[in-house]
């Protein structure tokens, strides 16, 4: 029986079974080798099956797999002060959950919690997931369908926009909630000063800054966290996506201005697992060791020059930042994604015309300058 006949349907099926990965690459059952230019949705920064994130799972397996957040545990400790050492400066708790919805939930609890206020102010094009309160954050109205009068009232601003949000922010607003660089939305990067006038408009109007760096974040963009492009400290900043070295795990990271939540006002049965923290821990030591800061850098460079180098007829743009970069063509970007799925890359689709790269920063010059050829080729028909 297939998959698609078992799952509830919600997911779309790319019709492939993978069985194995090893750092950008995957397997299918038949052997037929892809290379991971989406990292999997961005989650296998460190590569697949990091063999230190490896080793550190089985090392935590074999002590301890589980126990409540309620007991101290050293994985999840160390997973605590690695990540807010590696956060902008003035970031001081941690909340530790499963997945990027949930950190969104947690951020929008702790900004109501905090301020006392309701309102929510979000960007056009944002994605923040797909629970009813995440939902409510994010923009697409194909995700929305269906769930109107169930979602909480926010207010949606051009993204990149000051003017526009400058005439929604008020004093109802308990947080504007941004991504750094638009993921979901199309790879839509600001321009240099957004985010810092944003702060300066939330710290005027009394608002609190929640950036989502779920997919910017863990040295994605050639930052270990997209907002320190700019030297902003956020009161709220969700990470995700990578944290775990492909383990589920993610955080609500929270600024000195947030203070202290208060106790049972919010919680996770499996959130900071030891097995998942441990696995955290060796993720966020490879990063730093190997510097994938400086890596997604150089490599997206190397990355962007080969595209626009092409000068290709069907492509409008090429945006990004780091390895995280849109390919937006004057096409649909539909049957150029299944011929470069037929030709071994794997990358994500985003919107209608805009081919998606995030691939996981271990990626080797010769693969980059590969792709850039093999998606020339595509894109030639
Ligand atoms: C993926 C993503 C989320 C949701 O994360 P999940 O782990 O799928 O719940 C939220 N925000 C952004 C920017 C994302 O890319």
């Amino acid at each position: 029986m297939l998959e698609a006949e078992l799952e509830s349907g919600v997911i779309a099926k790319r019709g492939i079974d993978i069985v194995r990965g090893e750092g950008c690459h995957i397997w299918d059952a038949d052997g037929k080798m892809y290379l991971d230019m989406g990292a999997s949705y961005g989650v296998c920064n460190v590569g697949h099956c990091n063999p230190r994130v490896v080793r550190a799972i089985e090392e935590q397996a074999k002590k301890l797999i589980y126990v409540s957040s309620s007991y101290d545990n050293g994985s999840r400790k160390e997973l605590m002060e690695r990540l807010l050492s590696v956060s902008p400066p003035g970031m001081s708790r941690v909340f530790l959950c499963n997945s990027g919805t949930e950190s969104m939930e947690a951020a929008i609890k702790f900004a109501f919690g905090k301020t006392g206020r309701r309102g929510l102010v979000a960007a056009k094009r944002a994605f923040h997931g797909r629970s009813l309160g995440s939902l409510s954050l994010t923009f697409n109205p194909s995700h929305r369908q269906g769930m109107e009068g169930c979602l909480l009232p926010v207010k949606f601003a051009n993204f990149a926009d000051m003017d526009s949000l400058r005439g929604i922010v008020d004093e109802e607003t308990a947080a504007v909630v941004l991504e750094p660089i638009q993921g979901e939305g199309g790879v839509h990067v600001p321009p240099e000063g957004y985010l810092r006038d944003v702060r300066n408009l939330c710290d005027e109007m009394g608002a609190l800054l929640i950036v989502d760096e779920v997919q910017t974040g863990l040295c994605r963009t050639g930052d270990f966290f997209a907002i320190q492009h700019e030297g902003v400290t956020p009161d709220v900043m969700c990470v995700g996506k990578s944290l775990g070295g492909g383990l589920p795990i993610a955080a609500a990271v929270l600024g000195e201005t947030m203070g202290q939540m208060e106790k049972g006002s919010h919680g996770s049965t499996f959130g900071g697992s030891p097995l998942a923290c441990a696995a955290g821990v060796a993720a966020l030591e490879f990063m730093e060791e190997e510097r994938l800061d400086l890596r997604a850098m150089e490599l997206g460079a190397r990355f962007m020059e080969g595209l626009l180098e092409m000068e290709h007829p069907l492509v409008r743009e090429v945006r990004g930042r780091g390895l995280m970069i849109g390919l937006e063509l004057k096409v649909r970007a539909g049957p150029y994604l299944s011929a470069l799925l037929e030709r071994g890359i794997a990358a994500i689709p985003t919107g209608a015309t805009v081919i998606r790269f995030l691939p996981p920063l271990v990626i080797s010059e010769e693969d980059i300058d590969d792709a850039v050829q093999t998606i020339g080729e595509v894109l030639n028909g």
